[in-house]
């Protein structure tokens, strides 16, 4: 290393404030530090989605929203309650007990002053599921809106897929969305009013190596949303589905190798990982009243990823 070449174990020191005037060994590296630390500033900026700045007023309405505990669902529930919406969110419970996360979600609720249930409900199950809704309508006073959210992935060759493997997925994410409609059908129908969004995927609509159990159940979702709008669109029941790309979600970034999230950011058009915020944020749309003209869709949250 030459005399003039900044020690790597000292570089925090060369930082604003501690600017050498130009002319003076380490001006060049100074600027430099400076001109990366902006960048980063403003690519962390750009990145940052923001929550949807008008006001969907959702105050007086009770919302269910599937697997709210983590991830997406998490961010929807806030976003809805934040609007003033009461929700009602179920997990899966271990150990016989509540989640840490579903505890902490259920606290956050709570702060919004809005009025939270939360149980644990196995969807893949008709007659938990039914227990679920009952109990959600007696603690919100009402049901409006319903987000099947709820969903897993266990990926893997298609012929490495187990039986167990291919029901898993099958039965949570397109049985247990089927389940909820259902249950939530009867209520909607009966008050004329209702809105429905389930949660699809991108893989619906383009699959890729290993995906076939959650290609084939996301697809499902997509015929299950535009059948149920069909059937419910005359009781004035709203039924859409959102396809989100690559969303930087726990779930997501412990399971799928940083490679495949590189590829995934390179694909996207806008250069980016979508975040739960950006799928809350067309849910929200899609609750309001601004989305009453919309129903049977299939909504692509993904940067662009599938043009
Ligand atoms: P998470 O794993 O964080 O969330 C999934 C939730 O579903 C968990 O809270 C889980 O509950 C719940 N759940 C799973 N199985 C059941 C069941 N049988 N009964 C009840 N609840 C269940 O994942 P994400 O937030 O990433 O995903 C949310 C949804 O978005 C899923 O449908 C996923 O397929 C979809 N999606 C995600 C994308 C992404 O990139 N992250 C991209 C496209 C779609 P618990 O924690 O209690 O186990």
């Amino acid at each position: 290393m030459s005399l003039d070449e900044p020690s790597r174990t000292e570089p925090r020191a060369r930082r604003r404030g501690d600017r050498e005037p130009p002319g003076q060994p380490g001006h060049k590296v100074v600027d430099e530090v400076e001109l990366l630390e902006e960048l980063l500033a403003q690519v962390v900026e750009e990145t940052q989605p923001k929550a949807a700045p008008w006001f969907a007023d959702m105050r007086g309405r009770g919302a269910i929203v599937t697997g709210a505990a983590t991830g997406i669902g998490r961010a929807i529930a806030i976003e809805l309650a934040r609007h003033g919406a009461s929700i009602a969110f179920n997990y899966l419970g271990r150990n016989g007990g509540i989640s840490d996360e579903a505890q902490r979600t259920g606290n956050e609720l709570r702060q919004l002053e809005v009025t939270v249930f939360s149980q644990e409900c196995d969807i893949r199950d008709p007659e938990a599921v039914k227990v679920f809704v009952s109990a959600a309508q007696e603690a919100l006073g009402r049901v409006d809106i319903l987000v099947n959210n709820a969903g897993i992935a266990r990926d893997r060759a298609l012929w490495r897929i187990s039986d167990g493997e291919w029901r898993d997925v099958v039965e949570t994410n397109l049985t247990g969305t089927f389940n909820m409609i259902r249950e939530v059908a009867p209520l909607f129908r009966a008050q004329q009013d209702g809105k429905i969004v389930n949660i699809s995927s991108i893989h619906g609509l383009r699959s890729e190596f290993g995906l076939a159990n959650y290609a084939a159940s996301k697809a499902g979702i997509m015929g299950l949303t535009r059948s149920a709008a069909v059937e419910l669109g005359p009781s004035n029941v709203n039924v859409n589905a959102i396809a989100p790309g690559y969303i930087r979600t726990t779930r997501l970034t412990d399971s799928v190798p940083a490679e495949i999230l590189d590829r995934a950011r390179e694909r996207s058009v806008l250069g980016r990982l979508g975040d739960p915020q950006d799928v809350a944020n067309v849910v929200l749309f899609l609750c309001s009243e601004q989305a009453r003209h919309i129903t049977g869709a299939v909504i692509p949250v993904d940067g662009g990823h599938l043009l």
